[in-house]
């Protein structure tokens, strides 16, 4: 999992990259907000994708020391878009409606215009 400030996501908080190994949710908070997702699995696709803004985790690090955090916002959800490819899931399978996925192209037109 990494994160860092990017023209696409300029709010998201810097991290060093590291390894999350055999995650667990614990619990999921009970505000859900949509954002935009975009992923390397379904090159050119956007879609605002529903999700918990509070989780609860345990993971291994790759020391193979147990860390249990809450994590919100922007780290809530790349977790939870990440811990979903381990489940055979991707963004997709989450948005509420196909209104909902965009082309990269006519996502760029949102984003710009919000
Ligand atoms: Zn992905």
């Amino acid at each position: 999992m990494a994160s860092q400030p990017n023209k696409r996501y300029p709010n998201a908080p810097k991290m060093q990259p590291k390894a999350i190994i055999n995650p667990k949710i614990l619990s999921y908070g009970d505000e859900v907000e949509k954002d935009w997702e975009g992923c390397l699995s379904l090159p050119n696709v956007r879609g605002k994708v529903p999700r918990p803004t509070k989780i609860e985790v345990r993971y291994l690090t790759q020391n193979g020391e147990v860390v249990e955090e809450v994590l919100e916002g922007f780290l809530a959800r790349i977790f939870q878009h990440e811990f979903d490819h381990l489940n055979g899931k991707v963004f997709i399978d989450r948005v509420e409606s196909t209104l909902d996925i965009v082309m990269e192209r006519e996502y760029r037109k949102i984003i710009y215009s919000e």
